[in-house]
């Protein structure tokens, strides 16, 4: 058994776009942020210019409850560059939003994750300017 916990400041970083850029705001501020739409009220997730849903451009950031269940997982033990800590556990988390995320499990075994799961996120700075979601079970 090991226990998940957030990666080192070694690992390859994101890059904020102009369009990223708010919701990697609103992580370094603790908030999860996606795009809600202002005519089907779909959620959209990752940043986008149109709904995935209906193709319209009035998408609106709104805050995340951070609340949702794990879609799908699998265990990481060889990752793509040594700076990762292993085993590591990626998931799909379905957000109480109705949207999708891709996410690390933290704060649990590795092997006890399984769909289904509910899960909450947390926050880990990873350098002053870029703050990564995890999530751990709930
Ligand atoms: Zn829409």
């Amino acid at each position: 058994m090991t226990l998940l916990v957030p990666q080192s400041g070694a690992i390859p970083h994101p890059h904020p776009t102009a369009l990223s850029q708010p919701f990697w705001n609103g992580l370094s501020r603790g908030e999860l942020l996606f795009q809600r739409c202002d005519v089907c009220a779909g959620a959209t997730h990752t940043p986008a210019l149109v709904c995935a849903h209906c193709g319209a451009r009035q998408l609106q950031w709104a805050p995340s409850t951070g609340r949702g269940s794990v879609y799908s997982w699998t265990i990481v033990w060889r990752p793509q560059t040594p700076a990762f800590t292993v085993p590591y556990v990626p998931i799909i988390v379905d957000l109480e939003e109705g949207w999708q995320m891709l996410s690390n499990l933290v704060g649990c075994a590795h092997d006890a994750v399984h769909v289904g799961q509910a899960v909450e996120v947390e926050f880990h700075p990873l350098t002053a300017d870029i703050t990564l979601p995890y999530f751990r079970p709930r």
